[in-house]
């Protein structure tokens, strides 16, 4: 069953299970989710009480699991899917780093462009600036409608994550992006904004969340569909 519960002004979400056990147990799988077990008569008051004392071990270690990565190519002529349509990538000897996109083609200039580890780190450089670039204009276009409800606009931070496309921290005022929202239309990436800016207003996925959804974004259903079809 999936479950969520505030940590921290962060909401986690997690799969929850009953078992055969003695104790509460938690598992952080390899792409960042989260697994609780608990005995069958554990109250749920317990179970929570058990996540609160872990938050931070819980939250270092999804941390640490979301930004692994996952094994990734860079090859000259390799096409790179980008919001919706397709790159083709061209990497070029240079002294140092560049970047020219042209109509569906990329131009990576790199210093020892024949090392394949170098072509990626250009090419993750590249991805996360891009990122910047589009999201940042994506925020400044879904934004206005909530000033008037005290929502302070946030700090966009952009990272490689496996498990999630955005997450916040209202407090702090940060909303963090998933790269590879780069590699979807850019409704999608909207999409995400807007619903990391709506847990400004609820913490969490209650009733009342999605009433600011519905509020904001009315066609979100749509749009988070086209974002899990395209994984
Ligand atoms: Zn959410």
């Amino acid at each position: 069953m999936r479950k969520e519960i505030c940590l921290g002004g962060r909401v986690l979400v997690y799969e929850f299970t009953r078992k055969r056990v003695k104790n509460c147990n938690l598992r952080i799988r390899d792409d960042g989710s989260v697994a609780v077990s608990a005995p069958p008569r554990m109250p749920m008051e317990q179970v929570e009480g058990f996540l609160q004392q872990k938050q931070e071990f819980i939250w270092k270690a999804v941390g640490r699991m979301e930004t692994q990565r996952a094994p990734r190519a860079a090859a000259d002529g390799q096409e790179i899917p980008y919001l919706g349509a397709a790159l083709r990538l061209h990497f070029e000897q240079g002294r140092r780093y560049g970047a020219q996109r042209t109509e569906g083609e990329l131009y990576l200039t790199l210093p020892r462009a024949d090392e394949e580890e170098r072509r990626l780190a250009a090419l993750e450089r590249w991805e996360k600036e891009e990122c910047r670039r589009v999201m940042t204009a994506a925020l400044e276009r879904v934004y206005p409608p909530f000033v008037s409800y005290g929502v302070p606009k946030p700090t966009l931070r952009f990272r490689s994550m496996r498990s999630r496309w955005g997450s916040c921290m209202p407090r702090k005022g940060v909303v963090t992006l998933n790269t590879q929202l780069l590699a979807h239309p850019l409704e999608c990436g909207e999409y995400i904004l807007i619903h990391e800016l709506c847990h400004f207003l609820q913490a969490d996925h209650s009733a009342k969340f999605y009433e600011w959804m519905d509020r904001f974004h009315p066609d979100w259903r749509e749009r988070k569909q086209k974002l899990n079809r395209g994984k």
